[in-house]
């Protein structure tokens, strides 16, 4: 019947696919020879069907498959007669029909050419913009990162000319570095008037945006008059602009990016279409600026920092050197000073080591500095020289100043006194550190002074008797016995009289210190009532006192004291006497004696108790650089009072004999005009100090 659509058998249908199917499709046997192939697999193996079927795939690839084992899909490479390799990938259907396998292959070499392409293309951006990025990094200085990106970018992008653009802070700016072909003309340096760069594109380019203009003509390239006009006069006409943009630390805002610049690509000489890759380099160069940007103010300020430091440093070296040089200089001249003394100069560490000697101590003691420094005394001096120091040298241990005298014989081999002082060196005032010692030779003095006091105690021997007897002669004429005098005559006896008394007064002194300082006399001690001594020499003293209109006063005590009485009787009223001979009529002296275990300093008395004598008048005062000196032999305040009061400046200078030979003291307070005190120190007598309490 005409006009009647005869309906497809199945088998039709699907040969019809065989046939007409541009994948490749093949039916193998379970050994995987081919039974059946369809064109597009002649075409694939390039082979007719003829030469295909009945033979093993595995004859037509590259390496044979075990098509028994494989499954699913897989690729392989089929080798055609004339050699070329085609990669193919296959998916296999099994047992389709009994036995049979359908294999389905699909030519893949045209995907993958292409995927590798753009695999290539990508990786050589990668390493690109590596290489860029390396050759910015590679400097520290900002003006060579600037250059080198304008540099690298316009070789890249092979543009007209590249530029950096710096924004500053009032809103206008100028190109700062520029690549630019030989035929454009050059913009930098030129500052953009800000019309072409108004606020508004200050503040979308800080948001980051990325101006690709391909035709700044162009109705949607939206550019403003202005503007076109600005790119006219420069020949441009496309531009890629993208913002560099520098993060920021705040103190009182959270951290931030601000708009630093501009890089921008200009072509000249004709329109053009930016690619992206060409948006990203540009964007990603100019994030590398920003970074650089960054590190380069963080060096400018390290450098800065480091700058001042080492300027400082620079500084504080010289002074140090200078102040070296004249710590040397002034050591030397100590050293030239100490070494040209004749005395022997050394410090002793507390450990009692050697640390300085001067020469001395090789001219007189024949030792060497060098070799004394770091010796012990003990290892210098030897066991018995060190005894005879080492007290002394606790002593200054303890932080007292000690002076002594000691017999040696030195280098020349004479026995020659010295005078040693050991002065502490104290830190913060309290620690001892070690000490100085000073040694002076004072032989000569020695021996003039010895010479002296035998001449006075010649002189007054050979003057007392002599003098004893004129004066008993001058008495015995006095009392008239031997015949009256003239008035005139009895005048001049009495100053006759007066003058040898005085002078018989200062041969005694003399004798009495001489033989006191000798230490020829022996201190009788014994425990004496202070009351009863300080009355005996009011007594002893009424007579000058009650002559002088002076009253005599003794404030009442009931100490003790350990003394040789006669001696300390000789101190009190040599006290009294100059009180009342320097005081003014009618005023009164008063003697007192009262505890002060503190007073005495004296290291070797310490932790005794001792009693304070005071003689206090009214009198004229001393002035106080004479207070120390009036205790000296022949020591006046002022001369004439020896003519004035009848004094031999020698009074005072045995009472400190006496103190002293008794282990005390003396000394003297004073206000001009108002009067003087004179103070001495006994020990007291311990064992009686209960009764007193009592
Ligand atoms: P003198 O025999 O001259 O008194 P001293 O040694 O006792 O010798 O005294 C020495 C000097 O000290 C005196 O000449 C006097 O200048 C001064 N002097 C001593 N005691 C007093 C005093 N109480 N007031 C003022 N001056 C004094």
């Amino acid at each position: 019947m005409a006009g009647v659509k005869k309906s497809p058998t199945k088998k039709s249908f699907f040969q019809a696919v065989f046939e007409h199917s541009l994948e490749a499709i093949a039916i193998l046997d379970c050994q995987g020879q081919i039974v059946e192939v369809n064109p597009a697999a002649c075409q694939l193996f390039a082979a007719t069907k003829k030469k295909l079927v009945s033979k093993s795939i595995n004859n037509f690839l590259m390496s044979p498959l075990n098509w028994e084992q494989i499954q699913g899909r897989g690729q392989i490479k089929i080798e055609q007669p004339k050699g070329t390799i085609k990669t193919v990938e296959y998916s296999q259907v099994k047992d389709l029909l009994p036995d049979y396998n359908l294999l389905v292959f699909k030519e893949i070499a045209d995907f993958n050419r292409q995927a590798t392409a753009e695999l290539k293309l990508h990786h050589q951006r990668v390493e690109l913009f590596a290489e860029v990025t390396l050759k910015i990094r590679q400097s520290l200085q900002l003006n060579e990162i600037l250059q080198t990106a304008v540099t690298e970018v316009q070789r890249i992008l092979q543009a007209d000319r590249v530029l950096i653009y710096q924004i500053f802070a009032n809103g206008t700016g100028m190109p700062i570095k520029e690549a630019v072909l030989p035929e454009v003309e050059p913009i930098l340096g030129v500052e953009f008037p800000e019309e072409v760069f108004p606020a508004d594109y200050r503040e979308l380019y800080t948001r980051g945006r990325v101006r690709a203009i391909a035709d700044v003509h162009a109705q949607d390239a939206g550019l403003a008059e202005c503007l076109i006009e600005f790119m006219d006069e420069w020949m441009v006409k496309a531009k890629l602009v993208v913002p560099i943009l520098q993060s920021f630390k705040s103190q009182t805002k959270t951290d931030g990016e601000h708009l630093w610049g501009l890089l921008i690509a200009h072509q000249c000489q004709a329109t053009r279409q930016w690619t992206e890759f060409e948006q990203e380099l540009m964007q990603q160069l100019a994030d590398q600026i920003g970074i650089a940007l960054s590190q380069a103010e963080l060096l400018e300020n390290l450098e800065g920092v480091v700058a001042e430091r080492t300027a400082k440093l620079r500084q504080e070296i010289s002074e140090r050197t200078k102040a070296e040089a004249a710590l040397r200089h002034s050591e030397e001249q100590l050293r030239l000073i100490a070494n040209g003394l004749p005395v022997l100069i050394a410090y002793v560490d507390k450990q009692q080591h050697y640390r300085f000697n001067n020469q001395a101590y090789q001219t007189w003691l024949g030792l060497s500095p060098p070799k004394l420094y770091d010796c012990h005394l003990l290892q210098v001096h030897g066991q018995a020289e060190y005894q005879q120091i080492s007290q002394h040298v606790a002593t200054v241990l303890r932080g007292e100043t000690v002076t002594y005298e000691r017999d040696l014989v030195l280098q020349d081999g004479c026995m020659h006194s010295l005078s040693v002082t050991y002065i502490p060196h104290l830190q913060d005032k309290e620690t001892v550190q070690g000490f100085f010692a000073l040694t002076s030779d004072i032989s000569d003095r020695k021996a003039v002074e010895r010479m002296k006091d035998e001449f006075i105690s010649v002189v007054s021997h050979e003057l007392r008797t002599p003098l004893t007897s004129i004066h008993s002669s001058l008495k015995i004429l006095a009392t008239g016995k031997l015949g009256s005098l003239s008035n005139q005559g009895e005048r001049m006896l009495k100053i006759a009289d007066e003058q040898t008394e005085r002078l018989v007064h200062l041969v005694n002194n003399v004798l009495d210190l001489q033989r006191i300082q000798s230490g020829k006399i022996t201190m009788n001690k014994q425990a004496c009532q202070a009351r009863e001594l300080m009355l005996e020499a009011v007594q002893a003293m009424k007579t000058l006192a009650q002559e002088q209109g002076i009253q005599l006063s003794v404030k009442p005590s009931n100490l003790v004291v350990w003394a040789d009485r006669d001696y300390i009787m000789q101190t009190l009223t040599n006290l009294v006497s100059n009180a009342i001979k320097f005081s003014p009529k009618n005023s009164t002296v008063v003697l007192s004696a009262e505890i002060k275990s503190q007073q005495q300093s004296n290291s070797k008395h310490r932790g005794i108790s001792y009693i304070t004598f005071a003689v206090k008048d009214r009198g004229q005062g001393i002035p106080h650089d004479r207070l120390e000196t009036i205790f000296e032999r022949f020591q006046q305040v002022d001369s004439s009072d020896s003519r004035k009061k009848g004094g031999t400046g020698l009074g005072l200078a045995i009472c400190r004999q006496i103190v002293e030979g008794h282990g005390g003291q003396i000394w003297a307070e004073s206000c001009l005009e108002q009067g003087s005190t004179f103070y001495f120190t006994l020990p007291e007598l311990i064992q009686l100090k209960s009764d007193r309490h009592d």
